[in-house]
């Protein structure tokens, strides 16, 4: 049984993703969409984006810098505040040094909902992302109890809902279809993502920019195609 568009939408919405561009892939339709009718939008990103060149030669410090531009241009698309981590791209753990960091975020931020990545999904390759969705469900744990981490002096806050991108098991949607254009405007901010996730090698040819755009728009009509409207499919966990 899969539900669409939840009934009531919340309110304030946390999204935390292992690296610059996973929530723009996974969830920015949605957020885009909750933007528009005035929900408060916090977007956490866990690591510094050092691995994301394909060029031996890249000055790493020089690309965690413009993977912070992008960052902050795709997030103002939509008027999120922007939260930078800045673990090591590629070496985030999971520990309960990183899970009282996010516990802390949630506490601060107390967000309605979170949104992140499926740890639990089978067969998944980049560490990052696994270790970023497990992280985020302790510290959903840590941050709601009153007994959790009582030196942060902070005090504790219970979201009312989960989402779990790119999940393992999909059973809720969240129709994007006015909110196509802005996804796609804000994965384009990544421009130095063009070449490794985005098969653009010339930004200014329009063919190869609409061939991603095109991409993009097919991803979206096939996770929603058990309702025949272009989405995001989610993993909704409501009882936190
Ligand atoms: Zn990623």
């Amino acid at each position: 049984m899969i539900s669409y568009d939840l009934n009531e939408i919340p309110s304030s919405i946390l999204a935390i993703g292992a690296h610059p561009d996973d929530i723009e892939f996974n969830a920015f339709g949605t957020l885009a969409k909750w933007a528009s009718v005035g929900s408060r939008i916090d977007m956490a990103i866990m690591t510094d984006g050092s691995k994301g060149s394909w060029d031996p030669d890249q000055n790493i410090d020089e690309l965690k810098e413009i993977r912070r531009i992008e960052a902050k241009r795709a997030a103002d698309t939509i008027g999120a505040n922007l939260h930078f981590l800045n673990y090591v791209d590629g070496e985030l753990e999971f520990n309960k040094d990183t899970v009282k960091t996010i516990a802390k975020l949630i506490r601060l931020v107390k967000p309605q909902m979170i949104i992140t990545h499926d740890p639990f999904k089978k067969y998944r390759l980049h560490p990052d992302h696994r270790n970023c969705g497990q992280i985020v469900l302790d510290a959903i744990v840590a941050a709601r109890d009153p007994h959790f981490l009582k030196d942060l002096n902070i005090s504790h806050h219970r979201p009312h809902k989960i989402l779990l991108f790119e999940p393992e098991v999909t059973d809720h949607l969240e129709t994007i279809q006015e909110f196509m254009n802005t996804k796609i405007e804000a994965l384009l901010k990544h421009k130095s993502q063009y070449i490794t996730t985005m098969d653009i090698t010339d930004p200014e040819n329009p063919i190869q920019i609409m061939r991603f755009k095109n991409w993009i728009g097919e991803l979206a009509h096939s996770a929603g195609n058990p309702i025949g409207k272009p989405a995001e499919c989610f993993k909704l966990i409501e009882k936190v």
